[in-house]
């Protein structure tokens, strides 16, 4: 319920940058169609090359979805049944089912309550004769502290595989997010940094013999026509997502700088003392897919913002081991203290490319309100 003569700021939207790629889009749109040819093709092949360079990676392989990319890059480092595989405790639950879909256990660590991301002096603790691999997840669009997840990696011989669902182009210590594990996952969802206008996502890898296997994977194990050397899956980016894809990549910078400039405004506008601003160590430059406040009257404070126009979200409402889920992992309340902590206190307020002054103004001047 909100108010009827208020400003409506919503929570994203995908109009401003649609209406100036709107050409490029239908070009993009024609091409594919009169060309007639949908799966596996050159807008696939052209498409991955500039992601790969992008990713300052050598290799890209276009799968279905960001949970595939992550999944596929398991299958392809032989994760499997026993394994186990450290995943943040604060994430999407796209995080903790690739690793459940290989036949693995994630084995939740907690975050640094001020960046949100794994806390790397927590990973240690929980590694295990069993543990095979660490999955950083550069949440909300944030790098994770990637130097000491790599020694610890290192020391302990564990396999790397970022979550980069939220973070096309953060950088840590100036280098893109992508190419510090074996392998990174991507996805194009509509509402991530880079969003296709469907389902799309791609796994970025500097190992060409794992790029391989993960592309003969996401094609039903196939490395040439009805011969298959593994039991694959069906995970291809199609033709006509890669397009759009390509179209939008060049703007994904001038995306990301517009995403910083609003959240800038936020960091030094919203001055209420029962708000919490995110914290930017100074090792990272996010790309600010969500912007996340805290407050422990966050319920109160959602309904406030909603009630004058403004829409918010949750990340994420039920951690990953309180989720019903999980409940085989036979975790319970208080087993993941401060992920629990932030899913009762984080607000995500509007952020997205295109807003206007004018709103950005009234989500701060809002939540400055709010007493
Ligand atoms: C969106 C997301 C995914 C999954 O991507 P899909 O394309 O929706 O499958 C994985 N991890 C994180 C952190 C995400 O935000």
């Amino acid at each position: 319920m909100s108010l009827d003569n208020t400003m409506k700021v919503p929570f994203v939207s995908f109009k401003p940058l649609e209406k100036e790629l709107d050409g490029d889009l239908r070009v993009a749109f024609e091409r594919v169609y009169e060309n007639s040819w949908y799966i596996e093709g050159k807008e696939d092949e052209k498409f991955e090359a500039s992601f790969a360079e992008y990713c300052k990676s050598k290799y890209c392989v276009g799968v279905g979805n960001g949970l595939d990319a992550l999944m596929l890059a398991l299958k392809a480092l032989g994760v499997k049944e026993g394994d186990e595989v450290i995943v943040p405790s604060n994430t999407y639950i796209a995080t903790a089912l690739a690793v459940t879909y290989v036949g693995a256990t994630p084995v939740f660590v907690e975050p640094d309550i001020r960046t949100f991301n794994i806390d790397p002096a927590r990973i240690e603790e929980k590694i295990t004769d069993k543990t095979v691999a660490i999955m950083p997840v550069h949440l909300y669009g944030q790098a994770c502290d990637m130097d000491p997840i790599m020694e610890i990696a290192g020391k302990h011989d564990l396999y790397v595989v970022e979550d980069c669902a939220q973070a096309h182009g953060a950088t840590y210590k100036g280098r893109v997010i992508g190419s510090f594990g074996n392998a990174a996952g991507f996805s194009f969802y509509p509402g991530k940094n880079l969003g296709a206008l469907g389902d799309a996502g791609a796994t970025v890898t500097n190992d060409k013999d794992l790029a391989a296997k993960i592309r003969a994977l996401g094609n039903y194990g196939s490395d040439y026509k009805y011969h298959h050397i593994y039991k694959g899956n069906n995970s291809r980016l199609d033709e006509m997502q890669a397009a759009f894809l390509s179209a939008k990549l060049p703007h994904l910078d001038k995306v990301n700088v517009n995403r910083r400039s609003i959240a800038d405004k936020y960091l030094k506008g919203i001055t209420n003392p029962e708000v919490i601003l995110p914290f930017v160590p100074d090792y990272a430059v996010p790309v600010w897919h969500i912007f996340g406040i805290r407050c422990k009257r966050r319920d109160e404070l959602e309904k406030f913002l909603n009630y004058r126009g403004i829409t918010t979200n949750k990340h994420y409402p039920i951690p990953m081991h309180l989720q019903e889920c999980y409940k085989d992992l036979g975790y319970k309340e208080g087993d993941f203290p401060i992920a629990e902590e932030i899913s009762t206190t984080e607000l995500s307020i509007p952020m997205f490319y295109g807003m206007t002054d004018e709103q950005i103004q009234y989500v701060i001047d809002t939540i400055n309100d709010f007493k």
